[in-house]
């Protein structure tokens, strides 16, 4: 190792070769990256196809739909790419113990406080990738952990929107997520503009192709 690595929590840099931040506990280094989980049941690729429909419905005829209400009549579907186990894994969750708070950037130019409770790495196209997962400081806090994650990606302007997709993910089991990108989706401000969306952080810029999830909304 040339030099320290720096805290991926708190962004201290550490004394080489150290495994856990001096400040705030997070892993530095050494964790090891999640494959993905390659098989798919039939009840598992159903139950995301099922996810879909439901939301085409809510967003078709629910009063509260991001879609704007002269553009529900001829609201066809959201786009998606197939089901693709590729682009699942189930990954242990590199905590934070003592998570550091972040400001993110909204669509519409505010700032929304986040903590960052800690990290994921996983393989992809044969390469390791991170992605930091936050927690919204005005949510309750629930009994299932769960996590967002927003991210771009080498799809992002071209067949996915361009300023994010989310991933919202509960734990599977303990201290495990299955960070599944068929699941991923627009925020609001993809379908009108006047909803505040919080912006991926660089952290979150995934340089890979992630073709799964949802596509850009065509109207
Ligand atoms: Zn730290």
């Amino acid at each position: 190792m040339s030099s320290g690595e720096v805290c991926p929590n708190c962004a201290i840099e550490q004394p080489e070769g150290s495994k856990y931040c001096d400040r705030c506990g997070a892993p530095v280094q050494g964790e090891v990256a999640s494959k993905p989980v390659k098989k798919m049941s039939k009840d598992e690729v159903q139950s995301v196809l099922h996810w879909r429909e439901e939301k085409d419905q809510a967003f078709k005829g629910h009063f509260a739909s991001p879609i704007p209400e002269n553009m529900r009549g001829q609201f066809s579907g959201l786009n998606y790419y197939p089901v693709n186990p590729s682009y699942r894994c189930l990954c242990r969750l590199n905590k934070y113990p003592n998570p550091a708070s972040v400001m993110m950037m909204t669509s519409t130019g505010e700032e929304r406080e986040y903590l960052k409770v800690g990290h994921f790495n996983f393989i992809i196209g044969g390469k390791t990738h991170t992605l930091h997962a936050y927690k919204d400081l005005r949510q309750e806090p629930s009994e299932k952990e769960s996590l967002f994650i927003p991210f771009r990606d080498g799809t992002s302007g071209i067949e996915t929107y361009e300023a994010s997709r989310y991933l919202e993910i509960e734990e599977a089991k303990e201290g495990e997520f299955l960070v599944d990108f068929n699941k991923a989706y627009n925020p609001f401000c993809a379908y009108t503009d006047t909803y505040s969306c919080p912006l991926p952080p660089r952290e979150n810029w995934l340089e890979v192709e992630i073709k799964a999830g949802e596509k850009k909304y065509k109207e």
